[in-house]
């Protein structure tokens, strides 16, 4: 109880000053590479400057996490599941009590299930539309139907696993809406969210934010 009114506190005046004393939900990017080449990202473009996290890095990271009473950690990407010590990764964190969820293309979730149910408590993956519309946002072959295998194979294992579809709402899928929602419960994802697309940041790697304007954006 007083270690939970104190966490309540440290992120009172975490919002209320410019500096940081609790972090309950931490966002890692295991992996700068992608195994997709999204029509509305640019981090695909520099898979050849690859960056990626070890365990060592993790573990000088544990004393940070505690103390900023960290208890969820987000492992994003490019590909989280490039990186071939992911999994090691996963469970330093999980030694210390600290949930780990992955938000993932989808592409190798199923030859990775088993450590996948092992080591990362629940799952985002990427949804774009229906199969064709999917795959050519995605911008490779099979990219649907990896993912869907993948996901069919993990409730297969685990049907409690849960599994939420993530999709980036613009201009080539906004109408794609319902039959989003509707290739996500075939495969059995257990719910979606949406968001728009960011055009006025450099997310996604982009060098120029778009601004308010649109005309020349191609998605
Ligand atoms: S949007 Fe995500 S999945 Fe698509 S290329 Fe960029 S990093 Fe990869």
């Amino acid at each position: 109880m007083l270690q939970s009114i104190a966490h309540t506190y440290k992120r009172y005046r975490t919002l209320q000053t410019h500096r940081i004393s609790a972090l309950p939900v931490v966002i890692l990017m295991p992996h700068s590479a992608c195994n997709c080449r999204c029509v509305m990202c640019d981090i695909w473009k520099d898979n050849k400057n690859l960056k990626q996290l070890t365990e060592a890095d993790i573990s000088d990271l544990l004393l940070s996490l505690k103390d900023l009473g960290t208890q969820q950690v987000v492992m994003s990407g490019g590909e989280a599941l490039l990186n071939a010590n992911l999994f090691k990764l996963c469970e330093i964190l999980k030694k210390e009590n600290i949930k780990v969820s992955l938000l993932t293309t989808g592409l190798s979730i199923k030859q990775n299930a088993d450590q996948l149910l092992r080591w990362v408590d629940d799952m985002v993956v990427s949804l774009d539309g229906d199969e064709a519309m999917h795959d050519a946002i995605r911008n490779i072959p099979n990219a649907f139907k990896k993912l869907k295998e993948g996901v069919e194979y993990i409730k297969f294992l685990k049907p409690s696993y849960r599994i939420t579809a993530r999709t980036v709402i613009h201009r080539l899928n906004f109408r794609n809406w319902p039959a989003i929602i509707a290739a996500a419960k075939d495969m059995g994802i257990d719910r979606v969210s949406f968001l728009p697309a960011d055009i006025s940041s450099h997310a996604f790697n982009r060098q120029t934010a778009h601004g308010p304007n649109l005309n020349s954006m191609k998605y």
